[in-house]
């Protein structure tokens, strides 16, 4: 199948999955993740309509990005990857929404130059929601906490919460505790779903899937 025909069949797969919850499908949005994807399909995906986009490093969105955005007004890059200090004014000039915001040090800086810039943007808190050594975010319980540090102290614009979990576990479960973390905490938006269960983060009040794969076939390495 064609990239524009994967769109169109995922859109049509949120938009089913969507009906029963009683859930708007303007309020899920379809990241299409192009790291590690050629140009030609990133183009093809744009020729087809398509203009919310994410990737997770911030080098290679910009070989990715930096000469086609300003083609694209209505165009949204998400980044959904680990946010180095030092790479926080390249991210700021490409990136519309950050999913990433992970620890203090990465709050602070990035309040930081946001106030400088005069600029705020929506940003998610990423979530260790699986508690697993090798993934960044911030463990369960210290979410209340990093909130109030995020929000109060750093005037960042904390949207929502984002996940990614374990592997080769039930995502449900997951996406459940993420779910009601964010209504805990009066955060409207939920950043969790990829190509293999994104069917499933849709019921638990998914507001932004992250698909690579399922859009644009493998990833190179
Ligand atoms: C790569 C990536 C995705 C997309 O994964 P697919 O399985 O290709 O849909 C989603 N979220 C994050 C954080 C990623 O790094």
């Amino acid at each position: 199948m064609s990239i524009k025909e994967n769109l169109t069949h995922i859109q049509t797969q949120i938009t089913k999955t969507a009906a029963p919850w009683n859930r708007a499908e303007q309020d899920i949005h379809l990241l299409a993740v192009s790291k590690r994807q050629p140009q030609s399909k990133i183009q093809s995906a744009l020729d087809a309509g398509h203009r919310q986009f994410a990737e997770n490093r911030v080098q290679e969105a910009a070989e990715h990005w930096a000469n086609l955005k300003p083609h694209y007004p209505e165009l949204k890059l998400h980044l959904i990857g680990a946010l180095q200090t030092n790479k926080i004014k390249d991210a700021l000039a490409l990136f519309d929404v950050i999913h990433t915001v992970d620890r203090e040090k990465l709050a602070r800086k990035l309040g930081a130059e946001l106030r400088a810039q005069n600029r705020s943007i929506p940003c998610f808190i990423q979530v260790n929601i699986g508690e697993e050594d090798q993934k960044s975010g911030i463990a369960p319980n210290d979410l209340p906490a990093f909130l109030e540090f995020c929000q109060r102290d750093c005037t960042l614009d904390i949207q929502g919460l984002m996940c990614i979990p374990p592997e080769n576990e039930p995502a449900a479960l997951y996406f459940a505790l993420l779910q009601k973390m964010a209504k805990t905490h009066n955060l409207p938006n939920l950043s969790m779903g990829m190509s293999a269960d994104f069917e499933k983060a849709i019921p638990l009040g998914a507001t932004h899937i992250r698909v690579g794969t399922r859009i644009f076939g493998q990833r190179g390495s």
